[in-house]
């Protein structure tokens, strides 16, 4: 039953876009609340800028308690093309790209009556242009807001070689990973 379940799930993934999917249990995922200290350094330029960046998307330590509540989870990864190794615009297109399969992923998780389910994607939330943070505004979307799996404390470099799959898949590449944890109703 897990299996064909499983199965399908990579399957879905993979029809929306993704390069590599795999199903993992949870307790393989390596969290570290070291990520909350990058993220307060700024470096993106969004930090508190965001409904689903920190510090406003939670508690870190309450984050990572939370991954831990669910059994399993759909790591899924593109990989895109770049000019070169400077293709910043390149590298911002294919993140931009990876928003579509994320929140398709909320209809495939609906479809197979799997409620119990947290998305996370490739950093920033994706959904508007400008977030409504940075006005003082509510979140416009909260069904469709996603955090990423860095705000959640989620280490990505070792998700991937937990997942079977590679961080970096060469040069003149860019890489992304989201994943669905869920636990089976
Ligand atoms: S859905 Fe829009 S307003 Fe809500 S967190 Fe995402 S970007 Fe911000």
């Amino acid at each position: 039953m897990e299996n064909k379940l499983f199965e399908r799930l990579i399957e879905e993934v993979k029809n929306l876009g993704a390069y590599k999917a795999n199903v993992i249990a949870v307790n393989k995922i390596s969290l570290d609340r070291a990520f909350r200290n990058m993220c307060e350094t700024n470096a993106c330029g969004v930090y508190g800028k965001c409904w689903m960046c920190p510090p406003d998307v939670g508690d870190i330590d309450m984050l990572m308690a939370e991954v831990g509540k669910y059994d399993y989870a759909l790591v899924y990864q593109t990989v895109t093309e770049l000019e070169d190794s400077f293709d910043f615009e390149g590298m911002v297109e294919a993140k931009k790209s990876t928003y579509p399969i994320a929140q398709k992923l909320r209809n495939v998780f609906k479809d197979m009556n799997i409620t119990n389910a947290l998305h996370l994607g490739a950093g920033g939330c994706g959904v508007c242009e400008v977030c409504s943070k940075r006005t003082g505004e509510p979140c416009r979307f909260p069904e469709l807001a996603m955090p990423s799996l860095e705000a959640y404390g989620v280490n990505v470099s070792q998700l991937a070689p937990a997942a079977g799959m590679k961080y970096i898949n060469g040069q003149d590449t860019v890489t992304y990973f989201g994943a669905v944890l869920f636990k089976e109703n």
